[in-house]
């Protein structure tokens, strides 16, 4: 999930939104205070700076040596407290009359925390899941300009709009494809410790009416747990997962002749070196080439940096595709193409010795290797699970209506 926020993070700020930045939160840190009756302890919280180790932070607040030691003694295979993160807070708590540290907080992530206790003269350490109060929250809006704008705007959580983005990233391109009048309606749980909001939970179900086209998407997860994993994601009413992987060949080929390299060759028929971030496929002169996935041309038509004849697709706002050397071009630039249709035919044209098609996926503008990209799954609800997801997802429905 953190390599799709980044890529979510991407799309805002290419949609031409405000920087995005991360709220530091501190309402978590507030409530442990409550956790140790005031009255008797002093409370001191400290926020990492950069490059600070915990030996550091706690020298600095004058915990003796002996006392940075028992923690870490107490902390081993608990949680390795020489992994603490800049920017995250550890909340100390001492015995007002003794001095003694009596309980240490360390937010490890937004799910889990570390808390070490003085119990009977000992530091006992314990990771624990973070138990949040959940509130439903539903939310929805027209777009102006962006999603994100327009979210913001109603003030609406940014990093729920980025949850909502996130499960819709394969199906709507928010860089691109989003039009004046688009419309968005979700319903996302609110995090919540000792009445005090915190933070965005999981989106549970959503509708965006993109360009007229309306995309649903429902949080799913059957509850079992088989295979060591639970089986969970976003689904439109029909039960298809919402991430769609591409294609896993643009071509009927006949063998690789050229795979993907970083540093340079050198291409003896034309004198140049060159890195080859790209995938060739051979095949015969005339091969349909496919779309690896839907998207919208933009780009169909002769290249003269070698390419010859070149089409572009740009999938979403994190991923396009070109495809090189053709000898026909099939599309159109602006045109809208589906997975797997024909956009054109394979040739020699440009720097080619031979009839391939280079293929190319950029990934948030980086030329990636084709062949090793971890794609998402693409299962769907199955059969058996069907009915039940139907009948879960009506009364979610009903709420977006
Ligand atoms: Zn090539």
């Amino acid at each position: 999930m953190l390599k799709k926020s980044i890529i979510v993070i991407f799309i805002i700020l290419a949609a031409g939104a405000v920087v995005y930045f991360w709220p530091k939160n501190q309402s978590v840190n507030e409530q442990n205070s409550q956790i140790v009756p005031e009255s008797k302890f002093r409370q001191e919280n400290i926020v990492i700076d950069p490059g600070n180790t915990f030996s550091v932070i706690t020298e600095n607040i004058g915990l003796p040596a002996s006392t940075t030691q028992a923690l870490m003694r107490a902390t081993e295979g608990v949680y390795d407290l020489a992994s603490v993160r800049a920017g995250r807070s550890i909340d100390f708590f001492f015995d007002k009359q003794t001095g003694v540290l009596q309980q240490m907080i360390y937010n490890i992530n937004s799910e889990e925390e570390l808390t070490v206790d003085l119990i009977e003269g000992a530091y006992k350490a314990e990771r624990k899941k973070i138990d949040y109060e959940i509130k439903l929250k539903t939310v929805g809006g027209s777009i102006d300009s962006s999603l994100y704008a327009s979210a913001l705007a109603q003030g609406i959580d940014e990093r729920a709009v980025i949850a909502l983005a996130d499960v819709f990233a394969w199906s709507i391109d928010f860089g691109m494809g989003i039009r004046k009048g688009d419309t968005y309606k979700f319903i996302y749980e609110e995090r919540y410790r000792n009445g005090q909001y915190v933070m965005p939970g999981t989106v549970l179900a959503a509708r965006f009416v993109n360009d007229g086209k309306v995309v649903e998407g429902f949080y799913y997860s059957d509850g079992t747990d088989e295979d060591g994993e639970l089986s969970e994601g976003y689904y439109d009413p029909e039960g298809n997962s919402l991430e769609k992987i591409f294609l896993k060949n643009p071509v009927d080929f006949r063998y690789i002749s050229s795979g993907f390299t970083t540093g340079k060759r050198y291409i003896s028929a034309f004198n140049i070196s060159t890195g080859h971030r790209a995938i060739d496929y051979a095949a015969a002169q005339g091969t349909p080439i496919k779309a690896v996935g839907d998207g919208r041309v933009t780009y169909a038509g002769w290249n003269s940096q070698g390419y010859g004849n070149m089409v572009s697709i740009r999938h979403n706002g994190t991923y396009s595709t070109n495809y090189a050397h053709q000898s026909k071009i099939l599309v159109k630039v602006g045109q809208m193409v589906e997975q797997g249709q024909v956009i054109g035919k394979v040739g020699s044209t440009g720097l080619s010795t031979g009839p391939h098609l280079h293929f190319e996926i950029v990934q948030n503008g980086v030329k990636i290797n084709p062949l090793t990209l971890d794609l998402p799954s693409q299962e769907s609800i199955s059969q058996d699970k069907m009915e039940a997801y139907k009948i879960y997802i009506q009364d979610w429905q009903a709420k977006l209506n």
